[in-house]
């Protein structure tokens, strides 16, 4: 696969628009993840919001950026700030939370280390990498900051400890983008308040779908933990490192503490940078609880003792890799072992490949696994009807929306478009908005 180098293959336009705010995505227009977008006004006030890339495989990468000076990165997700070690080539400053910068330093290092397994080529090295751990400028929430001209300040999204949205005011329009966003309170995120703006850049992942209700889902994950294990089996919750993991510990600490509960994987080491920023969690002391509750797994006689633990919650969250296939092959021997999948499992995913075929890549091999397996909507992304209140109560004058698939993106303009100029753009097109 060709990558780009610097100046070869940006889609940006070399002038800034002429009047009005421009918004050009690199990324995650009309897809879900692979996010960067620029944001430009006439005054060549500038700035890249999120430089992601899809952990898919081969992974999918958003074009070239253009130099830019500042970055705000939303959140930790490697949808969102897998590319951001590349922008060490401009020198480029990186903003976001304390508890994004922190945790950066281990989304990085593996998806270093997974492209160099996998033999997937990436943009940048390790020289990059360490580059852009000395750029970050970390915030509060609250606390404003500039990027030329324009004054921005973050505020909780919901989603994920430390995820932010980001407000930029400009002379011309006060923008709102929310990044991964959530309208409820999640075990460990606060949820996402309303802010008033002119432009609403909106994420619309379940546009058009509607969540079951969160605490009669989390019941029915309970309860289908404890039917695993009175039968004398374990389950196994593939889980991703940073949010659903801690989620998943939260809940079964506080409904299920007599269980006996493994934690593994890349997780362990995300928790313990969320510990050392405990002003982004919500009830932090309970967060910590669980995870001294939760035996951690270190080495490779407590990988052997997990296996008779009564529930392991590791990663990968899709079955792609990590200590998830090492268990899973060892505990697909035992019909009273299940595996319960509690997040989104992408197209082409091991997880995927299981629900629709019952088999799994296991070390290179395709390997039936004849457990029970059960599905859990814990999402923590607002859905339908909770991301068009949200927008209505930031009352904009334009929405833009993105990191969604046509169909989720159509969905949620059929509902907004009545009041509000609803955009849909295209990744690598340009689009202008005049307030
Ligand atoms: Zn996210």
């Amino acid at each position: 696969m060709v990558l780009y180098t610097p100046g070869s293959s940006s889609s940006y336009p070399d002038d800034p628009p002429e009047e009005g705010i421009r918004f050009h995505f690199l990324g995650g227009a009309g897809e879900v993840g692979n996010v960067g977008c620029i944001i430009e006004d006439s005054d060549r006030n500038r700035v890249l919001i999120d430089y992601g890339l899809a952990p898919t495989k081969p992974p999918r990468y958003p074009s070239e950026s253009p130099p830019v000076k500042h970055a705000i990165m939303t959140h930790a997700h490697i949808d969102h700030i897998g590319m951001a070690p590349w922008l060490a080539t401009y020198g480029t400053l990186l903003h976001g939370t304390h508890l994004t910068a922190a945790v950066s330093d281990i989304m990085w290092s593996d998806t270093y280390k997974v492209s160099d397994i996998e033999g997937y080529p990436l943009a940048w090295d390790k020289r990059d990498m360490e580059v852009a751990l000395d750029s970050w400028m970390p915030h509060q929430f609250g606390e404003w900051f500039t990027v030329g001209d324009w004054n921005c300040r973050l505020h909780p999204a919901g989603h994920i400890p430390g995820a932010a949205m980001i407000e930029i005011k400009t002379p011309q329009a006060t923008i709102l983008w929310t990044g991964d966003l959530d309208t409820r309170d999640s075990p460990n995120a606060p949820r996402a308040m309303p802010v008033d703006c002119d432009i609403l850049c909106m994420e619309g992942t379940y546009g058009g779908r509607t969540h079951p209700n969160r605490e009669e889902e989390e019941g029915r994950f309970v309860s289908r933990v404890q039917e695993v294990v009175s039968r004398g089996g374990t389950a196994l919750i593939p889980a991703f490192a940073s949010g659903r993991g801690q989620d998943i510990l939260r809940i079964l600490h506080k409904e299920a503490p007599g269980l006996d509960v493994h934690y593994d994987g890349m997780g362990t080491r995300v928790t313990r940078e969320w510990l050392g920023c405990p002003e982004f969690i919500r009830d932090p002391r309970a967060m910590e609880s669980a995870y001294r509750w939760a035996r951690r797994v270190t080495g490779k006689s407590d990988r052997k003792k997990a296996l008779r633990a009564d529930v392991i919650v590791t990663t990968s969250g899709m079955l792609d890799g990590g200590p998830a296939l090492w268990y899973l092959n060892r505990l697909r021997h035992d019909g009273s072992n299940a595996i319960l999948l509690t997040g989104y499992q992408a197209e082409g995913s091991g997880g995927r490949r299981l629900l629709e075929t019952g088999r799994l890549p296991i070390f290179g091999n395709q390997t039936r696994i004849p457990l029970e397996i059960d599905k859990f909507e814990l999402s923590n992304h607002a859905d339908h009807p909770s991301l068009c209140k949200f927008a209505r109560e930031c009352d904009p004058s334009h929405v833009v929306l993105f990191h969604a698939d046509e169909g989720a993106t159509k969905a949620i303009e059929a509902d907004l478009a009545v009041e509000t100029k609803v955009y849909l753009p295209s990744n690598n097109e340009t689009l202008e908005i005049l307030n």
